[in-house]
C-alpha cells in the first residue's frame, strides 16, 4: 500500500477498527477517511454506494459489524445476521463497483465447525455443524467470506478475509449483559473489588477453553496481510494458545486485584468447547502476535479505568 493510498476503515470506534487505524497511523499512512454510525449507517445500501462513489478509495478494512458475547447472540439473532449481512454486502459490492484495489473482511473463529479438529485449520469451513449460540452471526461471516471469494472469481477483484480468535483491548464493549467474557470478567471484578462482594458470578462451567488475541496484534497482521498477502485467501489470527475460562477468570481477579471468590453458574451456555486456531499460514507470512495475555490484560484493565470506570 502506498502511503498517501485513500483507505476506509469501517468501523473504527469498534475494537478492531480503532486498532486497524491506530496501526495505520503509526505506518505513516496519511489518508484514512473514517465516518461514524450517525454519518453513515452502513446497513443503508444507497447511502453506501453514493460513498464510495465520491470518495473513491484504494484500500478497504471492513470491520464494522454487529457483535456480542454469548448472551447477546442468543437473545438478537435475527439483528445479528439482519445487520452484519446488510453491512457486508452493502460494502463489498461497492467496494467492487468503484475499483478498490483490495479489500480486507473481518471473519471470526465462530465460522468453524462446534466439533473440528483442534487447532483449526483454514480448510475446515463448511465441514461440519456450528455452534448453535452464535449460528445466525456465524452465517453472516460464511456468507461474508463466500462472497468476497465468489467476487474474485468472477469479478477479479482482490478481496480477502481475516478470521481472527477472540479479541480484547481498548474501546471494547465492556457492557455485563451483551459483551464477551474478557470484557465482563474485568467490569464484574472491578465492581465487586469496588463493593467489596464476597464472589463474582462466571457463566458457565469454566471448562470451555478459548484463545484470546489483543486487537492491536490483530490489526498489526491485518495491515501485514493487506500489503504482502499474495493470495486472496482467509488467513487465521491468533496467540496460538489456549485456557480454560475458570483460568482466564483467575489470571483477571489478579489483573484486577480482587480477593473474592468465583461462583460458577451452570444455568449459563457453555458455548463451543474450544475454539483453538491454527497460525501456520500466517506464520509462513513471518507474522506472529507480540502481546502477552498478562500484559494485554493489564493495559486493557488501564484503559477501562481511565475511560469507562472514571465516567460512570
Ligand atoms: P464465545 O466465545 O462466542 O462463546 O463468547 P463469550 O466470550 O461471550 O463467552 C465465552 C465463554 O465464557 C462462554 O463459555 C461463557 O459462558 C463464558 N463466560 C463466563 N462468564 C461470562 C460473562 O460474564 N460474560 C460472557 N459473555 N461470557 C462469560
Amino acid at each position: 500500500m502506498e502511503r498517501d493510498a485513500k483507505i476506509f476503515v469501517a468501523g473504527h470506534r469498534g475494537l478492531v477498527g480503532s486498532a486497524i487505524e491506530r496501526n495505520l497511523i503509526s505506518r505513516g499512512f496519511r489518508r484514512i477517511v473514517t465516518r461514524t454510525r450517525s454519518q453513515l449507517d452502513l446497513r443503508d445500501g444507497h447511502a453506501v454506494a453514493e460513498f464510495f462513489r465520491q470518495e473513491r478509495f484504494d484500500y478497504v478494512f471492513l470491520a464494522a459489524a454487529k457483535v456480542g458475547g454469548i448472551a447477546a447472540n442468543r437473545d438478537s439473532p435475527g439483528e445479528f445476521i439482519r445487520d452484519n449481512l446488510c453491512i457486508q454486502t452493502n460494502v463489498v459490492d461497492a467496494a467492487y463497483r468503484t475499483l478498490v484495489k483490495r479489500l480486507l473482511f473481518l471473519g471470526s473463529s465462530c465460522i468453524y465447525p462446534k466439533l473440528a479438529p483442534q487447532p483449526l485449520k483454514e480448510e475446515y469451513l463448511l465441514t461440519g455443524e456450528l455452534e448453535p449460540t452464535n449460528e445466525a452471526y456465524a452465517i453472516a461471516k460464511i456468507a461474508g467470506i463466500k462472497m468476497c471469494q465468489a467476487y474474485n472469481r468472477q469479478f477479479g477483484t482482490s478481496f480477502l478475509s481475516a478470521m481472527p480468535t477472540n479479541l480484547y483491548g481498548p474501546h471494547d464493549n465492556f457492557d455485563p449483559h451483551t459483551s464477551h467474557v474478557l470484557p465482563a470478567l474485568i467490569r464484574k471484578m472491578h465492581e465487586a473489588k469496588e463493593q467489596s462482594s464476597p464472589f463474582v458470578e462466571v457463566w458457565g462451567s469454566g471448562r470451555p477453553r478459548r484463545e484470546f488475541l489483543h486487537a492491536d496484534d490483530l490489526a498489526d497482521a491485518c495491515v501485514h496481510l493487506m500489503e504482502s498477502y499474495p493470495e486472496d485467501d482467509i488467513v487465521n489470527i491468533g496467540m496460538g494458545e489456549d485456557l480454560t475460562i475458570r483460568e482466564l477468570a483467575e489470571l483477571v481477579k489478579a489483573v484486577v486485584g480482587y480477593s473474592g471468590e468465583l461462583r460458577f453458574n451452570p444455568d449459563m451456555p457453555d458455548g463451543t468447547p474450544r475454539k483453538l486456531l491454527d497460525c501456520s499460514r500466517m506464520e509462513r507470512l513471518g507474522w506472529r502476535a507480540k502481546i502477552s495475555l498478562r500484559d494485554g490484560l493489564a493495559g486493557t484493565y488501564r484503559w477501562f479505568l481511565e475511560n469507562i470506570a472514571a465516567k460512570s
